[in-house]
């Protein structure tokens, strides 16, 4: 049975290369809910929310990992989010170009990919790969391996329903030998082998037995994967701010009030004269609950 919704690390018991799956489907549909996404654009979606949960459970410290893809020709922009605690988030703006939309299953022909990983504590960091004639899983290997010097293989897919995806990745402090460097090949062609299909249908356990039979696997407890999002009145009152004082006066004077709505998960944050009057004068405050949800 697919256990959805879940992160689940595992382990090649010779200690040389670490793994994990990713799978969701409530967390997918959730942050789908909120948006009328095309097709191509949800499993492009999925698949990069699918890399930002794979990626943050390599990470040691606590904070959130985004990954953007800019300009990746009909993907205007497209962000997912992830923090330590698989906690994901994401949207996209597109150009509704139907062919170009159909192409993208092929890999993007041009764009860029982002990674900015932004600890509690300490400096934000950011990597950037070109996109050129790869996708979102070929564009992170050359990643890992340029930015972290780290062999890694990604597989992410997404269909209308759900997303599964699997990092396999050598311990960043293995002793290179020849013996690690021919078991690392070994896995990896074994993983390449994997169709999207398979991974869509057969459980975690189904895919690695059917991958690695051979090898022995230690399989840790899953871990939960849900959507959140982390917008607040506070971070909608700061995005209040980048905007100018007449143009704030002017919906004030239109409506009475003044609606930023997060991009995200769609929620609407209202704020009348009053409150607009204290964010202006004090540059931060705190609101009555004006929030809405739409
Ligand atoms: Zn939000």
């Amino acid at each position: 049975m697919i256990n959805y919704d879940t992160l689940q690390r595992f382990l090649f018991t010779n200690g040389q290369v670490r793994g994990e799956i990713v799978r969701m489907r409530a967390s997918y549909q959730a942050i789908l809910e909120r948006h009328p996404y095309p097709l191509p654009i949800r499993k492009l979606l999925g698949q990069a929310l699918a890399s930002v949960a794979l990626i943050s459970a390599t990470l040691k410290f606590k904070g959130s990992l985004i990954l953007q893809i800019e300009n990746g020709g009909p993907v205007k922009v497209l962000v997912a989010q992830s923090d330590h605690e698989f906690h994901v988030r994401g949207l996209a703006q597109w150009e509704e170009d139907k062919v170009a939309l159909e192409m993208l299953d092929c890999g993007f022909e041009e764009g860029r990919l982002a990674l900015t990983l932004i600890p509690e504590k300490g400096e934000r960091y950011q990597g950037i790969v070109m996109l050129q004639g790869r996708n979102i899983g070929w564009a992170l290997e050359v990643y890992f391996r340029d930015s972290e010097q780290l062999s890694t293989v990604f597989f992410v897919c997404a269909d209308e329903e759900t997303v599964a995806g699997m990092l396999l990745q050598v311990l960043p402090h293995e002793i290179k030998t020849e013996q690690a460097e021919n078991f690392w090949e070994h896995i990896r062609h074994l993983a390449r082998t994997l169709t999207e299909e398979e991974f869509l249908t057969l459980d975690n356990e189904q895919i690695l037995h059917r991958l690695f039979h051979e090898e022995t696997i230690q399989l840790f407890d899953p871990e939960p994967v849900a959507f959140r999002c982390s917008c607040s009145i506070d971070r909608m009152e700061r995005a209040l701010l980048l905007m100018s004082h007449e143009e704030i006066q002017e919906l004030l004077q239109a409506y009475k009030k003044v609606d930023v709505r997060c991009e995200f998960c769609n929620n609407q944050y209202t704020f009348d004269a009053v409150d607009i009057n204290r964010i202006l004068t004090d540059g931060k405050t705190v609101v009555s609950d004006s929030t809405t949800r739409h």
